[in-house]
């Protein structure tokens, strides 16, 4: 099984390629743009749809003329990458069998240090390749880069983005996932609680690190000083800028963070288990907490490690309640949100909020998977004639992998 993943590296271009790259962001703007155009008016005519082929003989057709000269500059694969993309948020715009609403068109800002316009270029016949600190870019040359990381295997696109006041690329790349386990030996439950602390059922704990609320105390700061500036005024532009920004570090704060726990969290685990995230974060969180969405980073990174590592993610169902549950004897309780500890009623065990919240994940989903078939508890010989009954080892058998394997042996 193969999966694509998507590696940012921060690009550092001559003022001479930034100026082509902005530009190239522009094109491609503009194609999206005239090609939306079209299919709206289509769409009001006769209720079709240009789909790729169309899009891209369009391009051909209207690139010679006078007035697309702009067109002609562009790299031709950007171009057509620009209607698959088109092509694809026209069809997530479809569901339940008709048009929900159709992809927006893109608007350009006048402020340059604020545009964030962006274009996707496709690795043909190795056109894209990393060299002597360099990628070379269709039409715009070698633009130096900061390999933070090696690459993992062949680029299939770059996409070329000017973000919070940096240039940085994302690039794609296919990367095969090892054979899923056939014995997973462990299970643990994940319990984020509305401090943004996760904390797993075998002990684990992160703490939502400190930098992050620095940086959002400072970004209220910024935001209370654009409030009382005149909008539009010269200092006015300038904190606009620093928010951004700082808006542009949380996120990579964010991100940083997130790809630590979640790596700590596969790695110590070959069954992940976690809260269904739309109640959870319904039961728990509110106002900003939502936005700021990193335990939606967390489970998004840990499901995609679990599956490359050949491992399991699980989420549990929608209306389980896993906060207050005696992780002894199963006894429910309402806590209010400052209740770290609690005492169970029934049979006395004094515990911690969280960690039984992790407990009762992970028997919930230990449940889930049996019943599912996905996995078999087994017994599992320490020594002779004496069983391990505590290690849990559970069989594969529904999921992809294995079940192929099955077949074919
Ligand atoms: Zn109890």
């Amino acid at each position: 099984m193969e999966k694509t993943l998507r590696y940012n590296y921060r690009l550092n271009p001559t003022p001479v390629q930034e100026a082509k790259l902005i530009e190239f962001g522009a094109t491609a703007r503009g194609i999206w743009n005239l090609l939306l155009s079209e299919n709206r008016r289509r769409y009001e005519y006769d209720k079709t749809f240009l789909f790729y082929k169309d899009m891209a003989s369009l391009l051909k057709e209207i690139k010679p003329l006078e007035e697309f000269e702009w067109i002609k500059a562009f790299d031709s694969a950007a171009g057509q990458q620009v209607a698959r993309d088109l092509e694809t948020a026209m069809k997530n715009a479809f569901s339940k069998g008709r048009l929900q609403r159709f992809p927006k068109h893109k608007i350009s800002y006048k402020k340059k240090k604020l545009h964030n316009d962006s274009f996707r270029a496709v690795n043909n016949s190795n056109c894209i390749r990393i060299e002597d600190g360099a990628i070379s870019i269709p039409k715009v040359g070698k633009v130096p880069i900061v390999l933070h990381r090696e690459l993992v295997s062949n680029i299939k696109t770059v996409t070329v983005q000017y973000r919070h006041g940096k240039w940085e690329c994302s690039i794609t790349q296919e990367v095969e996932c090892k054979t899923a386990k056939q014995v997973l030996e462990t299970l643990t439950g994940f319990d984020i609680n509305s401090k943004q602390t996760v904390v797993g059922s075998n002990g684990f704990m992160a703490d939502n690190p400190k930098f992050l609320k620095h940086s959002k105390e400072k970004l209220n700061q910024l935001q209370r000083q654009l409030a009382r500036r005149t909008k539009g005024s010269n200092r006015w532009q300038k904190t606009k800028q620093r928010i951004n920004k700082l808006h542009g570090k949380i996120s990579r704060q964010r991100l940083d963070f997130a790809h630590k726990v979640s790596r700590q969290i596969i790695n110590e685990t070959d069954i992940a288990c976690f809260e269904d995230l739309n109640v959870a974060a319904m039961q728990k969180f509110n106002g900003s907490m939502v936005v700021d969405n990193v335990m939606g980073l967390i489970t998004q990174l840990s499901k995609y490690k679990a599956e490359l590592e050949g491992k399991l993610y699980h989420e549990i169902g929608r209306f389980e309640k896993s906060t207050g549950i005696c992780s002894e004897c199963g006894q429910r309780h309402v806590l209010s949100l400052n209740d770290r500890y609690f005492t169970c009623l029934s049979c006395g065990t004094y515990q911690n909020r969280d960690l039984s919240a992790a407990k009762s994940i992970a028997r919930t989903s230990e449940l889930d998977l049996i019943a599912a078939g996905i996995v078999a508890k087994v017994l599992k010989p320490t020594s002779q004639q004496k069983y391990s009954i505590k290690m849990k080892v559970f069989e594969l058998s529904k999921l992809d992998c294995g079940s192929e394997k099955r077949e074919a042996a």
